[in-house]
């Protein structure tokens, strides 16, 4: 069966790069018209879009300013009337032990994961109402329920976007906005490059499908959340991790 997205508009946060370039790439070949949002990869958001072609745009807005937040809320209305799908993906990690945490350290993690995915929603969601129809779909982690050493902050982080989204949820299916949360395991990109090197040994033996992720995988379950296929599931929290959360 082929999802069809021709005449949507989606929204992806972080979309230069990783997980939600994989997302551009599939919600564009679906036939969506995609906004790449990006905070500091211009080029790799311009390269996208070209490689896209004329279904992609591309704003430069950190999730977490609610200025610029708003800013790109306001010119997706004004250049493209309407929204249909939001793909919160943007985040960060900096590690560190309790102890050791800075406030910074903590601040950034829960500004960009929480925050943003707040705001982003709030302003997505005054949008979709109009319409009575939306899809939100927000890339939390295995971490909000699968703790590892130094990562209080991120674990907090993505715990709150899990419940945010199933309130999320509740408060907006009278709306015919569907809200659901993907929690990624161990994908390669960026983001677990240097966690991978140091303990990839370790990770990959709990791991039942024994290897990691690639991005391509997370991407294919936002599209599926952003089709007519997933029409009666909202309020969910689905891993895509090879396993990692039954062991
Ligand atoms: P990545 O390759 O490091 O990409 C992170 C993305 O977030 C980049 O596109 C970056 O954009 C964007 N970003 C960071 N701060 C931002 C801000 N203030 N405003 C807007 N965009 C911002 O990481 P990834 O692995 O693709 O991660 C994508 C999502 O998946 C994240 O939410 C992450 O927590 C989650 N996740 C990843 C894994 C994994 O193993 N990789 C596992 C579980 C969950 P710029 O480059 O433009 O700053």
């Amino acid at each position: 069966m082929r999802i069809d997205l021709t005449g949507k508009t989606a929204l992806v946060t972080g979309g230069a790069r990783g997980i939600g370039r994989q997302v551009c790439l599939k919600l564009a070949a679906a036939g969506a018209r995609v906004i790449i949002n990006y905070a500091k990869s211009a080029e790799a958001a311009a390269a996208l879009q070209s490689e896209i072609g004329p279904g992609a745009d591309t704003f430069k807005a950190s999730v977490s300013k609610e200025t610029e937040a708003q800013a790109m809320f306001d010119y997706i209305k004004k250049t493209h009337k309407r929204l249909d799908i939001l793909v919160n993906n943007a985040g960060v990690i900096k590690d560190n032990l309790l102890i050791a945490m800075e406030m910074s350290e903590w601040d950034k993690v829960l500004d960009v994961n929480l925050r943003g995915t707040f705001l982003c929603s709030k302003y997505a969601a005054e949008m979709m109402m109009a319409a009575h129809s939306g899809r939100i779909i927000n890339i939390a982690s295995v971490s909000a329920m699968k703790c590892s050493r130094g990562q209080t902050n991120y674990s907090a982080s993505k715990g709150g976007v899990l419940s945010f989204t199933r309130a999320c949820a509740v408060e907006l299916a009278p709306k015919g906005i569907l809200v659901n949360a993907i929690l990624p395991g161990m994908i390669v990109t960026d983001m677990s490059a240097r966690v991978r090197k140091r303990a990839g040994g370790m990770i990959l033996q709990t791991i039942p499908l024994g290897r990691y992720g690639e991005p391509e995988e997370v991407a294919s379950l936002a599209l599926f959340l952003s089709s007519d296929l997933s029409s009666y599931i909202t309020g969910q929290a689905i891993p895509v991790d090879g396993g990692m959360t039954v062991t």
